[in-house]
């Protein structure tokens, strides 16, 4: 019997033993350069690994780092038609040659390391899912760039160029990993790329709470699905200067009622942080804190309907410190702390 052979064996091996939450930022993420005047800037991922790695003596042992790999070009056709895929990598290549950002839609300028950041934030969404479908993983956090939530199959906006939680959903269900899945959507702004793609799919429950009226002016209570989606998908607005616990009473809400209406094999979370008092982008007052209550409650529908098994993907959050702080709450609800660090 080896040593690993006996570690199982052994009666005093705790049986209840969890699964780490993993955390996943490709080392090519942070190449997305939109240029230090964007909102969406390099300085974004830093603060949150620093923060992360502040939040280490309490996370240790339940967070650890996964290796990401490359979505490849037929993982990202799933969602998005070659020939757009095509465009946006020759834009990153004319931008790489210009040496400066070329837009690829209405306010989604990338640079030449996008193309990498894109296909490496992409493929460890893949990676994270697969990690937690397999049971490796409890849970996980995907630190992406760019932001992939306004882009909808044949569209970038909004920053983003390439739907990475929609590729996530599709991975799943085109390897048969999976059949159901559920997007919530807790980025200030309405993830108008996400709803487009799943609208008519009953197979995808898409829930976004957002600022409204608002960027990009979609994400009425009145849009619902459309055909055999009708009813999969479910907008809540909210008005401007949302509370932290107004937002959590809402969010609470939606979820009871996301929950009575559909039953998901695994749950991704669009896991913005623009809501936070001080975006200088979102107009909401929540708290890093709040964030934590936020993953909670999503991780309860999870292990009432599938075991537990979440994917948060990072999108908006233009406060990088508060945002790194936030992520960090978020990782201590997934690893199962009973509050968010102090970081
Ligand atoms: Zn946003």
């Amino acid at each position: 019997m080896d040593g690993e052979a006996r570690e199982r064996a052994s009666p005093r091996a705790p049986l209840t033993l969890l699964p780490p939450t993993g955390f996943l930022l490709h080392p090519s993420a942070p190449l997305h350069d939109p240029g230090w005047g964007h909102p969406e800037h390099q300085g974004r991922l830093p603060a949150i690994a620093t923060a992360v790695e502040r939040a280490l003596p309490v996370l240790h042992g339940k967070v650890e780092p996964v290796e990401a790999r490359f979505a490849t070009l037929e993982e990202l056709t799933r969602v998005h038609p070659r020939g757009y895929l095509e465009r946006i990598e020759a834009a990153c290549r004319q931008a790489d040659e210009l040496g400066a950002q070329v837009e690829v839609g209405q306010e989604t300028p990338v640079s030449g390391g996008s193309w990498d950041a894109i296909r490496g934030s992409s493929g460890a969404a893949i990676v994270a899912v697969e990690g937690v479908i397999e049971g490796t993983l409890r849970n996980a956090f995907v630190a992406a760039r760019p932001p992939g939530h306004h882009a909808s199959a044949g569209q970038a906006m909004g920053f983003c160029p390439v739907n990475h939680v929609a590729l996530a959903a599709r991975h799943l269900q085109s390897t048969g990993a999976a059949e159901r899945i559920a997007i919530v959507d807790w980025d200030v702004h309405h993830g108008n790329g996400t709803q487009d793609i799943f609208l008519l799919d009953p197979t995808v429950f898409f829930l976004s709470l957002h600022q409204f009226p608002f960027y990009p002016g979609t994400g009425s209570a009145e849009e619902r699905g459309v055909a055999e989606g009708l009813g999969t998908t479910l907008n809540v607005p909210l008005p401007a200067r949302t509370t932290g616990k107004a937002y959590r009473q809402a969010f609470t809400d939606a979820i009871t009622q996301a929950e009575g209406a559909f039953a998901p094999d695994l749950i991704l979370i669009s896991a913005g942080f623009d809501a936070m008092a001080g975006d200088p982008i979102g107009g909401m007052l929540l708290e890093p804190g709040d964030f934590f209550e936020l993953a909670r409650t999503v991780m309860g529908w999870a292990e009432r309907a599938c075991s537990g098994r979440v994917v948060a993907l990072l999108e908006g959050g233009y406060h990088p410190a508060r945002t790194g702080q936030a992520v960090a709450a978020t990782l201590a609800a997934l690893a199962g702390l009973e509050g968010p660090p102090e970081v």
